[in-house]
């Protein structure tokens, strides 16, 4: 775009257009091919090298693809960012790429599920894992060894909200030469920017806000440009023939997503970038349509807690007003214990039972019986998972709708 700074949406609108578009199309194509012809063999071997810009072979990259990587890029102020075809192959993508037998990586206990369940499978090939409390970045500073590569923390815990001690943290990992990467799926680069704290590198699951209509999946990563990556051990030479800013993510797009292939699709990636135009408007009316629900439920005598950042009694509510434009479109609750959380969620008319978040319809789950089931009831309750916890990802249905059905299904 031109030099002036446009505000969020505009400049999702408009990212586009500001390389040449087909035909002058408004949207970016959907180019489906698979290989790419060039005039000749010698500029064919210019691509395949790095010499001239272009694309090799879908895996590695797609211009549909790399018109929402410019997207997502401009969200986060990022370098350079590349996507995948989950949010967990976005994540795995650091394993598989940066991470070798030895390395340490200390990260949030507080987290999505398949990402703790994620850290289990590294652990099992050689990576030593720690699990903290990442609220405190005491915690962090005490777990670290000189191994230790990465620090990876989520903004806002799902289900239970905690919010990591982001700052903190980021000038910890400054000071010591360590990757922190901050997922900012649950905030979103809408209400958050983790370049703000410092952070390395962050990673998006564009299946939920980004998209928002739960009709695709992927995953993103960006380089923020903060990490220096020449202190970064496990270069391999082949990167380091670009300029060092680039270094680590030449190496994520060729270790992981070319060798492991989890390569985002080109229709999905149209229908994330469409799903994004939207995503501001969306956030706000999720967000005031969660705060207006966890008020109503944390004054009824038959909620016995109610998980929100937005409510004074959160103990991050601080942070989360200083660091984030609002506080997010998901909370948690716990229903005091003669009320059966299968009834209530029975009750809901509205309120949908599944698994998604971030969608524009409000979806409901009993947590220990459905996402975090497999890890039991010990870790569960290591994680502060009561197993009447209900999470909620709040749509962008009118707010009194929503506030009628919560409040029928408690029983009047
Ligand atoms: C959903 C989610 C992921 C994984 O994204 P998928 O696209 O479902 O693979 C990662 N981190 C967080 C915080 C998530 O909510």
């Amino acid at each position: 775009m031109d030099d002036k700074q446009y505000g969020f949406t505009t400049t999702i609108l408009h990212s586009d257009r500001q390389k040449n578009i087909e035909h002058g199309s408004l949207h970016k194509p959907i180019h489906t091919s698979v290989a790419f012809g060039y005039k000749d063999a010698h500029q064919l071997a210019a691509v395949f090298q790095g010499r001239e810009p272009g694309y090799r072979y879908g895996r590695q990259g797609n211009p549909t693809v790399s018109a929402l990587e410019d997207k997502i890029n401009r969200m986060e102020g990022g370098l350079s960012t590349i996507c995948f075809a989950t949010g967990m192959a976005a994540i795995g993508a650091i394993a598989q790429a940066l991470l070798r037998r030895g390395d340490h990586v200390v990260s949030s206990a507080f987290l999505f599920g398949n990402t703790n369940s994620l850290w289990q499978t590294v652990a099992a090939q050689g990576v030593d894992v720690s699990m903290v409390d990442a609220t405190d970045v005491a915690n962090v500073e005490a777990a670290l060894t000189p191994a230790t590569r990465v620090v990876f923390v989520e903004t806002i815990a799902n289900p239970r909200t905690q919010i990591a001690d982001l700052e903190r943290i980021g000038k910890l990992c400054a000071e010591r030469g360590i990757l922190y990467v901050v997922d900012n799926t649950m905030t979103s680069p809408y209400l958050f920017q983790p370049k703000a704290v410092g952070a390395g590198l962050v990673v998006n699951a564009l299946t939920k806000s980004i998209a928002g209509h739960g009709n695709a999946l992927g995953g993103s990563l960006t380089d923020t440009g903060l990490y220096d990556w020449s202190r970064y051990p496990h270069i391999v030479d082949n990167y380091k023939k670009y300029s060092t800013p680039q270094w680590g993510m030449a190496q994520v797009r060729a270790k992981a997503l070319r060798d492991f292939g989890a390569s985002l699709g080109p229709e999905a990636a149209h229908h994330i970038a469409v799903g994004s135009e939207t995503m501001a408007l969306r956030i706000e009316r999720e967000c005031a349509n969660a705060l207006a629900l966890a008020r109503m439920l944390s004054a009824d005598e038959r909620v016995s807690a109610v998980h929100y950042p937005g409510l004074e009694n959160h103990p991050q509510h601080d942070l989360a007003t200083k660091l984030f434009r609002a506080y997010g479109g998901l909370f948690s609750f716990e229903l005091r214990e003669d009320v059966d959380c299968f009834d209530y969620l029975n009750r809901l008319r509205l309120a949908i039972p599944a698994s998604n978040l971030g969608d524009t319809r409000t979806l409901v789950i009993p947590v220990a019986h459905t996402i975090f089931y497999e890890m039991g009831a010990q870790r569960r309750a290591s994680m502060g998972i009561a197993e009447s916890l209900i999470r909620v990802s709040v749509g962008i249905e009118d707010t009194a709708d929503l506030l009628e059905d919560f409040r029928q299904a408690l029983g009047g």
